[in-house]
């Protein structure tokens, strides 16, 4: 699955549920094979399912327990021919399951389970759901994790594979996708019905079956002879191409990596109105919400074109990372989703060099150190039991911080080598299930390298080390001294840390042209390194460690002038990241920091300049006051002023690059939202108005910057028209490019309407990213806050479904004052979210980090302020 997605006091301590281990089903009998039918109703709502499931039983057994919710049983019969028995049914709602029990014991062997029973396609966008499109009803699943019981009983854990026949009973106007190709498609049985018959899927887990039926149209091409569709309501149909050429390049870029050809015959796309996740890789039919995979080919920006190529690149890439080979259980979900992560950006690097693909990643990796730092962070390999449980694995540490450490288990092996390990794991555990620790004996077999010690420190614990570097000379060489201990922001927490990680290093020095790479395996390691005695290092050398370094200050000064030429941008991303999260933990000071990054004015790569914008906004937030506020405005004018003359406020000749345009659109974010630039502003709105009137189109790689700056000043006349155009929009980009900037107006009265529209017009799959917008913007916070408990009882369906309650959760994160503080522990205490327990200690966590941070820093920024 894709997701969309980011204290010295009192710790709040929210337990998570550690029952419900017993929810695993017992292994004595195991599926081969189920056929299903299913007859739709989509006007009332309601399915009849009939299934077979043939099944291996492992002793005499009077009962068997499999997966079910919401269920109604009409008849279950176990056994073949005359010797089937009736079963009788109970359920229990809280394990979820259906237990069928026998008047006699069926013998030891093979046997059949036959399933007569009905459902209804609920609301919540998960199990057999219905979707609003523009004038009509579609019926949509979404099973993984949990949810695969809620259209068909079944062994709904992801070791239990088998093949699948799908069949579908729906309107006669209406076509449907499932994972196989349309075998037979015949009239009846009713005269207003047709009846598809589905090619039996290879030997997969549950969670990855899926059908959607309405009156989809489709893109069609391929690939190497793998016929591939992009296919959406008939509205939305032409704006499949970005990602149709996008398909095709990846499957054919997999087909250079993977030994195993794509292995499932065919592969459709298919966007649907409704969707909670970004996009879900069922077998031979990935599934997507709108904007994640359409967008118009003529203006789409940069920023979609890789938000399309990278997510299809993800969902290719669990065909082989998850579909193929499946982790035993969900306590290695890494495996699925780290991968993925992982892979999602080669078949993009290779195509698009000027994109800066290695300064996303650095900038990832960011996303995972983030989380890593907090106390109530989790191992990569942790626990999960229940559902909601499950559901919360789905987190920054299985993807970006899995992603991370495979990048630097790559780095360290090699390239060539890693691809060969990785090979050797897939075909060795192909249609069928693998865990952590068969991974790294593939890796470890391949390279002959210590990879199965390495990598259960960074697998196993919890946390991200901190390397501390200092440096001495003799003999006219460098000795380099690097000691580990575990990083954690909230410095009062720091106990000095029991984890030790193996990490492989690599240390660069002023004119060598190689790094110095080795593998730290105790506390502390010196390296000695030639060519004289360097006045600094830098010791994350390509930028793929994943550890966060400390440089003593002097080093420090000594490498700071020469951060644009020594250093490549994922290496001075890196850097400044490092040097904030030692700010954060009150090892530095922000005034150090803001020191550092004013030399970072003529900074030419829109990802790193990014990172430093992210951090300026936190200063101008947090750090200073109402009375230091106008300083720190001017000095980001006075930084990236320069900047901005050079790039411009629109493109020139049309011979801009798309890494200009980025840069473009940084400099005036920055400008326009931290430096309150009269020149950006107004120049902001009034294109915005001369777009909004019909007039030329926005630049798209601005566009999404200068209508957040237009907003943020904006009156109800803009605000009108925002909401206006955001509801007749056709592409996905336009429409919530307009609907987003409606959390970033600061008059209270279209505060409050904006997040009244919350309540009607935002659908469920946004209400959540929607609301973030509104916690994310100072003038909008309280407000929204108020207004979200107000109408709790309104709004909790639809920040309930799945990532909805973390992504609300962790958009608390930007209060940092202690009654917001209680006020969030306490509303969550009485209207708790069980997928999001873990989430909410971090966001506690943050908070209180926030509020130190703010104590501590706020003078040192008001003092380096006064003296520029
Ligand atoms: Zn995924």
């Amino acid at each position: 699955m894709r997701h969309r997605h980011r204290a010295a006091f009192t710790l709040f301590c929210v337990l998570l549920p550690l029952s419900g281990a017993a929810q695993r089903l017992p292994a004595s009998v195991t599926p081969e094979h189920y056929d299903l039918a299913f007859t739709l109703d989509l006007q009332r709502e309601r399915f009849e399912g009939t299934e077979t499931i043939r099944v291996r039983v492992a002793e005499p057994t009077q009962r068997i327990v499999l997966h079910s919710v919401d269920l109604e049983f009409r008849e279950v019969a176990i056994g073949r021919g005359p010797a089937a028995q009736t079963a009788s049914v109970t359920t229990d709602e809280g394990a979820q399951t259906a237990t069928f029990t026998l008047p006699t014991p069926i013998p030891a062997g093979s046997t059949e389970i036959h399933i007569r029973y009905a459902g209804a396609l609920n609301q919540h966008l998960r199990g057999f759901y219905v979707s609003q499109g523009k004038n009509r009803k579609y019926a949509v699943t979404q099973f993984e994790a949990t949810d695969a019981r809620r259209a068909f009983p079944c062994f709904d854990e992801p070791a239990f594979k088998a093949t699948f026949n799908v069949t579908l009973t729906i309107d006669r106007g209406d076509v449907a996708i499932s994972n196989g190709r349309v075998l037979s498609d015949t009239p009846g049985p009713s005269i207003t019905q047709h009846t598809l018959r589905f090619a039996t899927t290879a030997k997969m887990s549950s969670y990855l079956v899926a059908m959607a039926v309405g009156d989809f149209q489709c893109l069609e091409g391929a690939a190497d002879a793998i016929p591939i569709r992009i296919c959406a309501t008939p509205d939305k149909k032409d704006l499949g191409h970005i990602a149709l050429e996008a398909a095709q390049q990846t499957l054919r870029f997999f087909h250079g990596y993977f030994a195993i050809p794509y292995p499932f015959g065919k592969l459709d796309v298919l966007a649907v109105p409704d969707f909670a996740a970004g996009a879900m890789e069922n077998t031979g039919a990935i599934f997507y919400r709108e904007t994640d995979l359409l967008a118009d080919s003529k203006s789409a920006s940069v920023d979609t074109r890789k938000t399309i190529t990278s997510i299809l690149a993800h969902e290719m890439a669990h065909q082989w990372f998850g579909n193929l080979v499946t982790m035993q259980w969900w306590d290695d979900i890494w495996l699925n989703e780290g991968f993925a992560t992982w892979m999602a950006n080669k078949p993009l690097a290779a195509a698009r060099a000027d994109w800066n693909v290695a300064v996303d990643e650095a900038g990832e990796n960011q996303a995972a150190l983030a989380i890593d730092s907090l106390v109530a962070t989790r191992p990569i390999h942790a626990d999960a039991n229940t559902p909601a449980q499950i559901d919360e694995a789905f987190d920054a540490i299985a993807y970006q911080k899995g992603a991370a450490v495979l990048r630097m288990v790559e780095h360290y092996v090699g390239a060539d080598t890693f691809r060969a390990g990785v090979n050797a794991y897939l075909q060795a555990h192909a249609y069928g299930n693998a865990t952590s620790e068969d991974f790294w004996k593939a890796i470890s077999t391949a390279s002959g390298k210590p990879v199965d010690r390495i990598l259960p420190t960074f697998l196993n614990q919890p946390g991200v080390p901190l390397v501390d570097v200092s440096l001495a000379c003799a003999g006219n060489q460098t000795i380099v001294t690097l000691t580990q201990q575990r990083f954690v922001q909230d410095a009062a927490a720091t106990d000095g840390g029991r984890e030790r990680w193996q990490i492989p290093v690599c240390v660069k020095t002023p004119g060598q042209a190689s790094a110095v790479c080795d593998v730290m395996t105790g506390q502390s390691r010196a390296l000695t390194l030639p060519g004289g005695c360097a006045p600094w290092v830098f010791a994350n050398a390509g930028a793929q460690g994943y550890y966060r370094t400390a440089y003593a200050p002097a080093m420090l000064r000594a490498l700071a002038p020469h951060v644009e030429t020594a250093l490549t941008a994922p290496e001075r991303l890196t850097l400044l990241s490092d040097e904030w999260a030692l700010v954060r933990a009150g090892r530095h000071s922000a005034a150090d920091y803001l020191a550092l990054a004013s030399g970072f004015g003529r900074e030419h790569t829109s990802g790193v300049l990014q990172d430093v914008r992210a951090r300026f906004n936190f200063v101008h937030q947090y750090l200073t006051t109402d009375a230091t506020r106008p300083a720190f405005e001017a000095f980001v004018r006075t930084l990236l002023r320069p900047l901005f003359d050079e790039v411009g406020f629109s493109a020139g000749s049309g011979s801009d690059t798309d890494e200009r345009r980025t840069l473009r659109a940084v400099v005036i974010g920055a400008l326009g939202a931290l430096g309150r630039d009269p020149d950006v502003i107004a120049g902001s709105r009034a294109a915005v108005d001369r777009a909004l009137a019909g007039g030329p189109a926005l630049d798209p790689a601005l566009a999404g910057t200068i209508t957040a700056a237009a907003a943020s000043h904006g009156d109800a006349k803009l605000f009108d028209a925002l909401a206006a155009a955001a509801d007749r929009a056709t592409s996905p980009e336009d429409r919530y490019r307009n609907l987003y900037a409606l959390g970033s107006f600061t008059d209270p009265a279209l505060i409050d309407r904006g997040l009244d529209r919350a309540l009607s017009q935002v659908r469920s799959q946004d209400a959540a990213p929607y609301l973030a917008r509104f916690f994310a913007n100072p003038a909008a916070r309280q407000r929204a806050w108020a207004f979200l408990t107000a109408h709790w009882t309104a709004l909790q369906p639809k920040l309930t479904i799945f990532g909805a309650d973390t992504n609300l959760t962790r958009s608390l994160s930007s209060f940092c004052d202690a009654t917001s503080r209680d006020e969030i522990v306490s509303f969550f205490a009485a209207h708790p979210l069980p997928a999001a327990a873990r989430t909410l200690t971090q966001t506690v966590e943050r908070i209180n980090n926030c509020i130190a941070i703010r104590e501590e820093q706020t003078l040192a920024v008001t003092d380096w302020l006064s003296a520029r």
